[in-house]
């Protein structure tokens, strides 16, 4: 009976503490903390001071490393003035990432104390996009960048729609309860286009009213994407209807770019 009980409070322990970091105008870098080894990782601290500053909230804490999820200044910008900072390795998924030390391919795992962190290759927004996923005890996270955001995805500036719906589903495939911790805050401009394009979409109504109160929207999690999400929702035929007059001819990868170029330019 007591050991029935401790094995249940051990399976609900996590080791895990993610504190999201707002850098320039609508980014965010996150602290990811290990709590039984006291290591932490950043995630895109593009603003490393800032960062830093977040970090004295934890003093017992020792900064291990950098994982970035791709090279575009806005997330990897911050590397260079960490490493000549700190001894620690930079994560990324290719040799443009500025400070990279360690090239991750997709299903690669580096190790946080008690963390796994799985790296998911995620092409589309750019060709060496990497999303982080973790899972430890009842808790599961994962950090998106610019592939996936609140309701919205990242543009296809290197990737094809192929590229960036296998991104996608590889996300979708994710457990529901996993959060999404995304890297800009657009969550309020991606639901108004949501509802341009679902508009009797109850969940997008009432998120939008939520998002519009609360500001800082971070994390989602993948349930509520499948609910408010249009570009994780273009395999359902009621909604790839709405993006393409003639849908049962569309491929879902063409009802996507579809979607992103309505998108662009809304
Ligand atoms: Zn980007």
């Amino acid at each position: 009976m007591i050991l029935s009980r401790l094995n249940q409070t051990r399976s609900y322990f996590t080791s895990m503490i993610i504190k999201p970091v707002q850098c320039l105008k609508d980014n965010y870098s996150y602290i990811l903390l290990d709590q039984t080894s006291k290591q932490a990782a950043f995630v895109d601290p593009v603003e490393p001071q800032k960062v830093l500053k977040a970090l004295e909230d934890y003093p017992d804490y020792k900064l291990s490393m950098i994982l970035t999820t791709h090279h575009h200044w806005d997330h990897a910008g911050g590397n260079l003035k960490l490493l000549n900072q700190f001894p620690i390795t930079c994560y990324g998924g290719s040799d443009k990432v500025e400070g990279v030390g360690h090239i991750l391919k997709d299903n690669d795992t580096v190790q946080l104390g008690d963390l796994t962190i799985k790296a998911l290759s995620t092409t589309g927004h750019t060709m060496d996009h990497i999303c982080y996923y973790i899972e430890h005890g009842q808790d599961r996270a994962v950090f998106t960048g610019d592939c996936l955001f609140s309701s919205g995805c990242g543009r296809f500036f290197e990737g094809t729609p192929v590229d960036m719906w296998k991104a996608l589903s590889k996300l979708l495939s994710l457990p529901d309860d996993t959060k999404v911790y995304f890297g800009h805050e657009y969550t309020v401009s991606n639901l108004k286009f949501a509802q341009h394009v679902e508009k009797d979409n109850q969940d997008i109504e009432k998120k939008l009213e939520w998002a519009n109160q609360v500001g800082c929207t971070t994390p989602s999690t993948v349930a509520n994407e499948k609910l408010t999400n249009p570009f994780m929702r273009v395999n359902l035929p009621a909604v790839s209807r709405l993006i393409i007059t003639d849908a049962s001819n569309a491929s879902v990868t063409d009802v996507l770019g579809k979607l992103r170029k309505m998108k662009d330019s809304f």
